[in-house]
């Protein structure tokens, strides 16, 4: 319980602190021309009882409307997919329910974004809500976040030809972030990870590219193209954080698109356009999962602080992938104890072997 009453908090304070000024890494992640400016427009309805029915007239034919998303009773979806049903785990601080199936146990707040997924934290699209003594999902939710996790079988990855496209963020005049510590730069230390993933993944069967190998810039569209001519199978970003002027800020991050019509975990102050539909959208399922398990093996593998499975829509490495994509942003540079760690090779090396566990 404990554990989750930090979570929502630390959500309230995370999403509190989205409208502020970005902090300085988080530029490098976003493709200007990328951004789309439109008005949002998001229509939902607060339940799916008691919708009156519409009269009959003489009216000319008007285009159908796109679906509407509706709020379902987690009872009645649960029966429905036959997981266990919702099961009420404490009514103080947050009114919590855990959901089970034989993949593993989420844990829902009313109230709440935050949530749990075998143990490490994931975010929801909308609050849970509490109607008519019962708990109420959104929609979206319910399929974009507990079917494939809940339901679906966990990601497979293709047995021979697997090819994988590795990120090393930032490079060149493109510095990333850097060390409170002695300055030096989160290009470096994203190289070095990526260096030491390769001969690992190569061992476990993968064919391995770098979007780069030394220390030259190069463009996000360009890292996209790059995965789409080596016909990837997977993409993954490798990035640290900072928090600066911060410095307590500290943990393990990983992120994946926001599906079409999700509010997302974190803006940075660029428009979060709903109704964007954007190609790797068709891997949300597998983007989850391949998240869920990512962040799952380093998180057992670092000890850190789980700062959770997250979605963003701005990030313009994953945007426009034809394929599973991630990026892990592995600890704060603007963290003295995590920059000590992430300057180690004893670290990266960690990170290395736990990422290449993974995809065995
Ligand atoms: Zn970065």
């Amino acid at each position: 319980m404990f554990k989750f009453a930090g979570i929502i908090f630390c959500a309230l304070i995370f999403l509190a602190g989205c409208s502020t000024t970005p902090p300085q890494s988080s530029l490098e992640w976003s493709d200007t021309n990328a951004i789309v400016v439109k008005p949002v427009v998001v229509q939902i309805i607060q339940t799916n009882k008691s919708i009156a029915p519409i009269l009959q007239t003489n009216l000319p034919v008007i285009p159908k409307p796109a679906p509407v998303v509706t709020w379902t009773a987690l009872n009645d979806w649960a029966a429905a997919h036959k997981t266990g049903a919702p099961h009420l785990l404490s009514k103080t601080p947050v009114t919590t329910y855990a959901l089970g199936s034989s993949n593993g146990v989420m844990v829902m707040g009313i109230g709440s974004l935050g949530a749990t997924w075998n143990g490490i934290e994931i975010n929801l699209g909308f609050a849970p809500q509490f109607i008519d003594d019962e708990i109420f999902l959104h929609g979206l939710d319910l399929q974009k976040n507990l079917e494939p996790l809940l339901c679906e079988p966990p990601i497979s990855f293709p047995q021979t030809n697997r090819i994988i496209v590795i990120d090393p963020g930032h490079g060149g005049s493109n510095t990333g972030t850097h060390s409170v510590l002695d300055g030096r730069f989160e290009k470096e230390f994203t190289l070095d990870w990526a260096r030491r993933l390769k001969p690992l993944l190569e061992t476990n069967g993968w064919t391995v590219f770098l979007t780069r190998t030394n220390d030259t810039d190069v463009s996000l569209s360009n890292r996209v193209a790059f995965a789409e001519s080596h016909h990837a199978d997977l993409f993954v970003s490798l990035h640290f954080n900072s928090g600066a002027p911060d410095t307590k800020q500290n943990g393990l991050e990983t992120y994946c698109i926001t599906p079409t019509g999700m509010p997302s975990t974190l803006t940075r102050g660029f428009t979060d356009d709903w109704s964007e539909n954007l190609p790797n959208n068709s891997f949300d399922a597998q983007n989850l999962q391949f998240a869920v398990k990512m962040h799952t093996a380093l998180l057992r593998a670092i000890g850190m602080e789980d700062r959770g499975v997250r979605r963003a829509r701005f990030i313009g490495v994953l945007r426009g992938q034809k394929r599973p994509a991630i990026l892990i942003e592995a600890g704060y540079l603007s963290n003295p104890a995590e920059a000590k760690l992430i300057e180690s090779s004893d670290y990266r090396q960690k990170l290395a072997e736990a990422f290449a566990s993974v995809l065995k």
